[in-house]
């Protein structure tokens, strides 16, 4: 895969303590997410590590969270992309 200089790369971050295994994610963004055998989301190895390129799915993984788990920050500088601060 070719990426631009300019690509954001990103992380996912799970908030374990609000997670409620409910799914919802691993379903809109199975590349990037699945549930854990613990019940709980976690992200796939890339989006945990070095970052990836930023899905749709992704982003409708973190805007359907019931309890608004999901965070992405930018790879390489940590600050949140979404949702918004
Ligand atoms: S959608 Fe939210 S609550 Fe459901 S498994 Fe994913 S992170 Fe957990």
């Amino acid at each position: 895969m070719t990426r631009g200089a300019d690509t954001e790369l990103v992380v996912v971050r799970v908030d374990r303590d609000r997670c409620i295994g409910s799914g919802m994610c691993a379903l809109s963004a199975p590349d990037s997410l699945a549930l854990g055998a613990d019940g709980l989301a976690a992200p796939l190895a890339d989006f945990a590590d070095g970052g990836a390129e930023l899905t749709d799915g992704l982003t409708e993984a973190v805007d359907c969270c019931p309890v608004e788990a999901l965070t992405l920050h930018s790879a390489r500088g940590g600050y949140r992309i979404d949702p918004a601060d």
